[in-house]
Protein backbone atom coordinates (compact mmCIF):
# COMPACT_ATOMS: atom_id res chain seq x y z
CA UNK A 1 0.00 0.00 0.00
CA UNK A 2 1.31 3.69 -0.95
CA UNK A 3 -0.37 6.23 1.20
CA UNK A 4 0.53 10.19 1.35
CA UNK A 5 -0.09 12.05 4.24
CA UNK A 6 1.77 14.70 3.03
CA UNK A 7 -0.85 17.34 1.59
CA UNK A 8 0.16 20.31 4.02
CA UNK A 9 3.42 19.83 1.79
CA UNK A 10 1.67 19.63 -1.33
CA UNK A 11 -1.58 18.45 -2.59
CA UNK A 12 -2.63 16.09 -5.13
CA UNK A 13 -4.46 18.52 -7.99
CA UNK A 14 -8.08 18.01 -8.60
CA UNK A 15 -8.48 16.46 -12.38
CA UNK A 16 -10.85 18.81 -13.40
CA UNK A 17 -8.62 21.75 -12.34
CA UNK A 18 -5.26 19.67 -14.21
CA UNK A 19 -7.65 19.22 -17.28
CA UNK A 20 -8.83 22.83 -17.33
CA UNK A 21 -5.33 23.45 -17.41
CA UNK A 22 -4.16 21.60 -20.03
CA UNK A 23 -6.25 23.34 -22.08
CA UNK A 24 -4.88 26.45 -21.51
CA UNK A 25 -1.08 25.02 -21.78
CA UNK A 26 -2.34 23.56 -25.21
CA UNK A 27 -5.27 25.11 -27.28
CA UNK A 28 -5.12 28.81 -26.18
CA UNK A 29 -1.65 30.52 -26.40
CA UNK A 30 -2.02 33.78 -26.58
CA UNK A 31 -0.89 36.72 -24.60
CA UNK A 32 -3.61 38.08 -22.59
CA UNK A 33 -2.35 41.82 -22.76
CA UNK A 34 -2.85 41.55 -26.99
CA UNK A 35 -5.37 43.09 -28.27
CA UNK A 36 -6.47 41.05 -30.95
CA UNK A 37 -8.64 37.72 -30.81
CA UNK A 38 -6.35 35.52 -29.57
CA UNK A 39 -5.30 37.63 -26.29
CA UNK A 40 -8.69 39.40 -25.65
CA UNK A 41 -10.11 35.57 -25.33
CA UNK A 42 -7.61 34.52 -22.89
CA UNK A 43 -8.31 38.53 -20.30
CA UNK A 44 -11.45 36.69 -20.09
CA UNK A 45 -10.39 33.81 -18.86
CA UNK A 46 -7.51 35.62 -16.67
CA UNK A 47 -10.28 38.00 -15.16
CA UNK A 48 -13.15 35.21 -14.74
CA UNK A 49 -10.42 33.59 -12.69
CA UNK A 50 -9.91 37.00 -10.56
CA UNK A 51 -13.80 37.01 -10.20
CA UNK A 52 -14.24 33.19 -9.00
CA UNK A 53 -11.37 33.45 -6.38
CA UNK A 54 -12.95 36.87 -5.20
CA UNK A 55 -16.71 35.62 -5.08
CA UNK A 56 -15.70 32.45 -2.69
CA UNK A 57 -13.80 34.74 -0.42
CA UNK A 58 -16.33 37.52 -0.30
CA UNK A 59 -13.84 40.13 -1.82
CA UNK A 60 -13.87 42.41 -5.10
CA UNK A 61 -11.52 41.40 -7.95
CA UNK A 62 -9.49 43.75 -7.77
CA UNK A 63 -8.24 42.98 -4.38
CA UNK A 64 -6.67 40.09 -5.61
CA UNK A 65 -3.70 39.81 -7.36
CA UNK A 66 -2.06 36.69 -9.05
CA UNK A 67 1.42 35.54 -7.68
CA UNK A 68 4.00 32.74 -8.02
CA UNK A 69 2.75 31.10 -4.52
CA UNK A 70 2.61 31.78 -1.18
CA UNK A 71 6.43 32.91 -0.51
CA UNK A 72 6.25 35.48 -2.86
CA UNK A 73 3.07 37.22 -1.39
CA UNK A 74 4.39 37.04 1.77
CA UNK A 75 7.77 38.43 1.14
CA UNK A 76 6.06 41.08 -1.22
CA UNK A 77 3.06 42.14 1.69
CA UNK A 78 5.88 42.46 4.00
CA UNK A 79 8.49 44.40 2.27
CA UNK A 80 6.00 46.82 0.35
CA UNK A 81 4.38 47.08 3.86
CA UNK A 82 7.48 48.42 5.34
CA UNK A 83 8.23 50.42 2.30
CA UNK A 84 4.85 51.96 1.91
CA UNK A 85 3.19 52.41 5.08
CA UNK A 86 5.88 54.06 7.08
CA UNK A 87 6.07 50.58 9.34
CA UNK A 88 8.26 50.98 12.19
CA UNK A 89 7.06 47.71 14.32
CA UNK A 90 6.09 44.36 13.26
CA UNK A 91 4.50 41.79 15.69
CA UNK A 92 4.35 38.50 14.59
CA UNK A 93 4.85 34.70 16.15
CA UNK A 94 8.01 32.89 16.17
CA UNK A 95 5.84 30.28 14.87
CA UNK A 96 5.16 31.81 11.19
CA UNK A 97 6.36 29.84 7.90
CA UNK A 98 10.29 30.76 6.80
CA UNK A 99 8.68 32.82 3.95
CA UNK A 100 7.30 35.09 7.18
CA UNK A 101 9.54 34.30 9.60
CA UNK A 102 12.55 34.94 7.91
CA UNK A 103 11.49 37.64 5.65
CA UNK A 104 10.58 39.88 9.06
CA UNK A 105 14.00 39.13 10.17
CA UNK A 106 15.98 40.02 7.24
CA UNK A 107 13.83 43.26 6.03
CA UNK A 108 13.59 44.40 9.67
CA UNK A 109 17.53 44.65 9.70
CA UNK A 110 17.76 46.14 6.19
CA UNK A 111 15.05 48.94 6.90
CA UNK A 112 15.73 49.44 10.84
CA UNK A 113 12.29 48.17 11.86
CA UNK A 114 11.78 46.97 15.47
CA UNK A 115 10.19 43.37 15.77
CA UNK A 116 8.36 42.12 18.52
CA UNK A 117 7.40 38.30 19.21
CA UNK A 118 4.28 37.34 20.99
CA UNK A 119 5.11 34.81 23.61
CA UNK A 120 4.12 30.99 23.08
CA UNK A 121 3.06 28.36 25.44
CA UNK A 122 4.24 24.23 24.85
CA UNK A 123 0.77 23.80 22.65
CA UNK A 124 1.87 26.55 20.43
CA UNK A 125 -0.67 29.25 22.00
CA UNK A 126 -0.05 32.84 21.88
CA UNK A 127 -1.99 35.45 23.58
CA UNK A 128 -4.47 37.94 22.35
CA UNK A 129 -4.08 40.27 25.68
CA UNK A 130 -0.35 40.12 24.66
CA UNK A 131 -1.02 41.59 21.47
CA UNK A 132 -3.41 43.82 22.91
CA UNK A 133 -0.70 45.29 25.32
CA UNK A 134 2.10 45.52 22.39
CA UNK A 135 -0.22 47.24 20.10
CA UNK A 136 -1.07 49.61 23.14
CA UNK A 137 2.84 50.93 22.81
CA UNK A 138 3.68 50.75 19.90
CA UNK A 139 2.74 52.96 16.45
CA UNK A 140 3.10 52.39 13.11
CA UNK A 141 2.21 48.37 13.50
CA UNK A 142 2.21 45.65 10.90
CA UNK A 143 0.77 42.48 12.72
CA UNK A 144 1.47 39.02 10.90
CA UNK A 145 -0.25 35.94 12.44
CA UNK A 146 -0.97 33.09 10.41
CA UNK A 147 -4.20 31.09 9.84
CA UNK A 148 -3.32 27.98 10.58
CA UNK A 149 0.33 26.50 11.61
CA UNK A 150 1.78 24.45 9.09
CA UNK A 151 3.85 22.30 11.24
CA UNK A 152 1.54 21.76 14.54
CA UNK A 153 -1.84 22.32 12.56
CA UNK A 154 -2.87 25.11 15.67
CA UNK A 155 -6.09 27.73 14.40
CA UNK A 156 -5.45 30.95 15.21
CA UNK A 157 -8.47 33.11 15.43
CA UNK A 158 -7.63 35.58 13.28
CA UNK A 159 -10.79 37.70 13.55
CA UNK A 160 -10.15 38.19 17.25
CA UNK A 161 -6.19 39.26 16.77
CA UNK A 162 -7.30 41.49 13.80
CA UNK A 163 -10.11 43.14 15.40
CA UNK A 164 -7.54 44.37 18.27
CA UNK A 165 -4.83 45.11 15.49
CA UNK A 166 -7.83 47.90 14.00
CA UNK A 167 -8.36 48.98 16.85
CA UNK A 168 -5.35 50.17 17.27
CA UNK A 169 -4.69 51.21 13.67
CA UNK A 170 -2.46 48.49 12.93
CA UNK A 171 -2.47 46.60 9.50
CA UNK A 172 -2.57 42.80 9.66
CA UNK A 173 -1.43 40.68 7.60
CA UNK A 174 -2.19 36.30 7.53
CA UNK A 175 -0.89 34.22 5.87
CA UNK A 176 -3.30 31.81 5.11
CA UNK A 177 -1.71 28.89 2.97
CA UNK A 178 -3.42 26.21 5.73
CA UNK A 179 -6.48 27.85 6.22
CA UNK A 180 -7.84 28.55 2.55
CA UNK A 181 -9.50 25.50 1.44
CA UNK A 182 -9.95 23.77 4.99
CA UNK A 183 -12.34 27.10 6.61
CA UNK A 184 -14.70 29.51 5.07
CA UNK A 185 -13.20 32.64 4.62
CA UNK A 186 -15.08 35.69 4.30
CA UNK A 187 -13.19 38.89 4.04
CA UNK A 188 -15.92 41.14 4.67
CA UNK A 189 -16.22 39.96 7.95
CA UNK A 190 -12.52 39.29 8.92
CA UNK A 191 -10.93 42.35 9.06
CA UNK A 192 -7.82 41.71 7.48
CA UNK A 193 -6.04 43.81 5.24
CA UNK A 194 -3.14 41.18 3.68
CA UNK A 195 -4.15 37.65 2.70
CA UNK A 196 -1.93 35.09 1.54
CA UNK A 197 -2.36 31.63 -0.06
CA UNK A 198 -1.47 29.13 -2.36
CA UNK A 199 -2.80 27.20 -4.52
CA UNK A 200 -0.97 23.31 -4.82
CA UNK A 201 -2.02 23.13 -0.95
CA UNK A 202 -5.88 22.69 -2.03
CA UNK A 203 -5.45 20.78 -5.59
CA UNK A 204 -4.28 23.29 -7.88
CA UNK A 205 -0.76 23.51 -9.42
CA UNK A 206 2.25 24.72 -7.80
CA UNK A 207 3.74 27.69 -8.71
CA UNK A 208 0.39 30.17 -8.47
CA UNK A 209 -0.68 31.84 -5.48
CA UNK A 210 -2.33 35.32 -4.67
CA UNK A 211 -2.60 38.17 -2.07
CA UNK A 212 -6.02 39.53 -1.24
CA UNK A 213 -5.05 43.19 -0.55
CA UNK A 214 -7.57 45.66 0.96
CA UNK A 215 -8.54 48.15 -1.65
CA UNK A 216 -7.79 51.01 0.14
CA UNK A 217 -4.48 50.04 0.71
CA UNK A 218 -1.37 50.99 -1.94
CA UNK A 219 1.91 49.04 -2.16
CA UNK A 220 4.85 49.17 -4.06
CA UNK A 221 4.91 46.98 -7.04
CA UNK A 222 6.47 43.55 -6.12
CA UNK A 223 7.81 43.28 -9.82
CA UNK A 224 8.32 46.20 -11.98
CA UNK A 225 7.60 46.30 -15.70
CA UNK A 226 4.52 46.13 -17.99
CA UNK A 227 1.01 47.20 -16.15
CA UNK A 228 -0.24 43.44 -15.32
CA UNK A 229 -1.98 42.83 -11.77
CA UNK A 230 -2.82 46.26 -11.52
CA UNK A 231 0.74 46.91 -11.72
CA UNK A 232 1.71 45.01 -8.58
CA UNK A 233 3.17 41.97 -10.22
CA UNK A 234 4.64 43.04 -13.63
CA UNK A 235 4.87 40.10 -15.99
CA UNK A 236 3.11 37.72 -18.90
CA UNK A 237 0.42 36.00 -16.34
CA UNK A 238 1.04 32.31 -15.75
CA UNK A 239 -2.97 31.37 -17.32
CA UNK A 240 -2.74 27.93 -16.79
CA UNK A 241 -1.76 28.39 -13.04
CA UNK A 242 -3.99 30.71 -12.65
CA UNK A 243 -7.10 28.82 -14.46
CA UNK A 244 -6.10 25.78 -12.17
CA UNK A 245 -5.92 27.51 -8.84
CA UNK A 246 -9.53 29.05 -9.37
CA UNK A 247 -10.52 25.58 -10.52
CA UNK A 248 -9.27 23.88 -7.95
CA UNK A 249 -10.70 26.68 -5.01
CA UNK A 250 -14.55 26.40 -6.94
CA UNK A 251 -14.27 22.29 -6.41
CA UNK A 252 -12.78 22.91 -3.13
CA UNK A 253 -15.58 25.39 -1.77
CA UNK A 254 -18.36 23.43 -3.67
CA UNK A 255 -17.58 20.45 -1.59
CA UNK A 256 -16.04 22.39 1.61
CA UNK A 257 -18.25 20.80 4.15
CA UNK A 258 -17.92 17.27 3.07
CA UNK A 259 -14.02 17.70 2.85
CA UNK A 260 -14.39 18.73 6.69
CA UNK A 261 -16.24 16.66 8.36
CA UNK A 262 -14.02 13.88 6.18
CA UNK A 263 -10.79 15.15 7.21
CA UNK A 264 -12.20 15.53 10.72
CA UNK A 265 -13.06 11.75 10.77
CA UNK A 266 -9.40 10.83 9.95
CA UNK A 267 -8.02 12.97 12.52
CA UNK A 268 -10.42 11.36 14.97
CA UNK A 269 -9.93 8.09 14.07
CA UNK A 270 -5.72 8.38 13.63
CA UNK A 271 -5.53 10.17 17.29
CA UNK A 272 -7.49 7.38 18.82
CA UNK A 273 -5.33 5.00 17.48
CA UNK A 274 -2.41 6.17 17.86
CA UNK A 275 -2.81 7.36 21.48
CA UNK A 276 -3.25 3.32 22.20
CA UNK A 277 0.47 3.22 21.60
CA UNK A 278 2.96 3.79 24.67
CA UNK A 279 5.09 7.28 24.30
CA UNK A 280 3.61 8.95 21.43
CA UNK A 281 2.43 12.68 22.20
CA UNK A 282 0.54 15.29 19.98
CA UNK A 283 1.81 18.29 19.46
CA UNK A 284 0.01 21.28 19.08
CA UNK A 285 -3.61 22.23 20.62
CA UNK A 286 -5.40 19.46 19.79
CA UNK A 287 -8.68 21.34 20.71
CA UNK A 288 -8.30 24.10 18.33
CA UNK A 289 -6.56 23.01 15.23
CA UNK A 290 -6.71 22.04 11.69
CA UNK A 291 -8.52 18.84 10.74
CA UNK A 292 -5.96 18.61 8.15
CA UNK A 293 -2.94 17.97 9.97
CA UNK A 294 -1.42 16.37 13.35
CA UNK A 295 2.00 16.32 14.50
CA UNK A 296 2.99 13.89 17.03
CA UNK A 297 6.31 13.08 19.00
CA UNK A 298 6.93 9.49 18.07
CA UNK A 299 9.15 6.93 20.56
CA UNK A 300 12.69 7.49 20.08
CA UNK A 301 14.41 5.41 17.27
CA UNK A 302 17.65 6.01 15.66
CA UNK A 303 19.03 9.21 15.95
CA UNK A 304 16.29 11.77 15.67
CA UNK A 305 12.87 11.45 13.68
CA UNK A 306 14.30 11.49 9.77
CA UNK A 307 14.66 7.36 10.66
CA UNK A 308 11.09 7.51 10.97
CA UNK A 309 10.22 9.29 8.05
CA UNK A 310 12.73 6.69 6.32
CA UNK A 311 10.74 3.77 8.36
CA UNK A 312 7.28 4.91 7.19
CA UNK A 313 8.86 5.85 3.69
CA UNK A 314 10.08 2.05 3.49
CA UNK A 315 6.53 1.00 4.36
CA UNK A 316 5.34 3.04 1.72
CA UNK A 317 3.98 6.07 3.90
CA UNK A 318 4.71 9.53 2.89
CA UNK A 319 5.13 11.89 5.96
CA UNK A 320 7.42 15.30 6.71
CA UNK A 321 9.00 16.22 9.86
CA UNK A 322 7.98 19.89 10.82
CA UNK A 323 7.85 22.12 7.94
CA UNK A 324 8.50 20.33 4.23
CA UNK A 325 10.46 23.29 3.26
CA UNK A 326 13.68 22.38 6.20
CA UNK A 327 12.60 18.59 5.85
CA UNK A 328 15.51 18.29 3.77
CA UNK A 329 17.97 19.10 6.54
CA UNK A 330 18.02 17.81 9.86
CA UNK A 331 17.76 21.47 11.52
CA UNK A 332 15.77 21.38 14.29
CA UNK A 333 11.91 22.89 13.61
CA UNK A 334 12.06 26.57 14.37
CA UNK A 335 8.35 26.49 15.80
CA UNK A 336 8.78 23.41 18.22
CA UNK A 337 12.21 25.16 19.31
CA UNK A 338 9.87 28.40 20.38
CA UNK A 339 7.01 25.71 21.98
CA UNK A 340 10.07 24.96 24.28
CA UNK A 341 9.49 21.08 24.11
CA UNK A 342 11.51 18.54 25.40
CA UNK A 343 14.70 17.86 23.02
CA UNK A 344 13.07 14.21 22.39
CA UNK A 345 9.80 15.33 21.78
CA UNK A 346 11.23 17.78 19.33
CA UNK A 347 13.59 15.01 17.90
CA UNK A 348 10.92 12.78 17.42
CA UNK A 349 8.51 14.77 15.59
CA UNK A 350 6.45 13.76 12.42
CA UNK A 351 4.02 15.49 10.94
CA UNK A 352 0.89 13.68 8.82
CA UNK A 353 -1.31 15.78 6.85
CA UNK A 354 -4.36 14.44 5.19
CA UNK A 355 -6.17 15.28 1.99
CA UNK A 356 -10.19 14.85 0.42
CA UNK A 357 -8.20 11.88 -0.77
CA UNK A 358 -7.11 9.75 2.11
CA UNK A 359 -9.50 6.93 3.60
CA UNK A 360 -9.92 5.53 6.75
CA UNK A 361 -7.87 2.27 5.30
CA UNK A 362 -5.26 4.43 4.85
CA UNK A 363 -4.87 5.60 8.35
CA UNK A 364 -5.50 1.83 9.95
CA UNK A 365 -2.93 0.61 7.76
N1 LIG B 1 3.15 29.52 4.28
C1 LIG B 1 2.75 28.32 4.78
C2 LIG B 1 2.01 28.27 6.07
C3 LIG B 1 3.05 27.14 4.07
O1 LIG B 1 2.66 25.96 4.56
C4 LIG B 1 3.75 27.23 2.84
C5 LIG B 1 4.11 25.99 2.06
N2 LIG B 1 5.00 25.12 2.75
C6 LIG B 1 4.11 28.50 2.37
C7 LIG B 1 3.81 29.62 3.12
C8 LIG B 1 4.87 28.68 1.07
O2 LIG B 1 4.00 28.47 -0.01
P1 LIG B 1 4.56 28.32 -1.51
O3 LIG B 1 4.97 26.89 -1.64
O4 LIG B 1 3.38 28.63 -2.38
O5 LIG B 1 5.65 29.28 -1.70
Amino acid sequence: MRVYFDNAASAPMWEEAANEMFKYLKDFYGNPSSVHDFGRKLKVVLENSRKTVAEILNASPYEIIFTSGATEGNNWVIRSAIETLGIKNIITSPLEHNSVFKTIKSLAELYGVNVHYLSVDQEGNISLSELKELLKKYDNVLVSLMFVNNEIGNLYNIKALAEVAKKHNAYFHTDAVQGVGVYKIDLQELPVDFLVSSAHKFGGPKGSGFVFKRDDIKLNPMIIGGSHEFKYRAGTENLAGIVGMAKALEITYENLDKKYEHLKELKELFLSELKQLPDVYVNGNENYSSPAIVNVSLPPVYENGRAWLMLLDMNGIAVSSGSACSSGTTKESHVLKAMNLPAERKNFSVRFSFGPQNTKEEILY
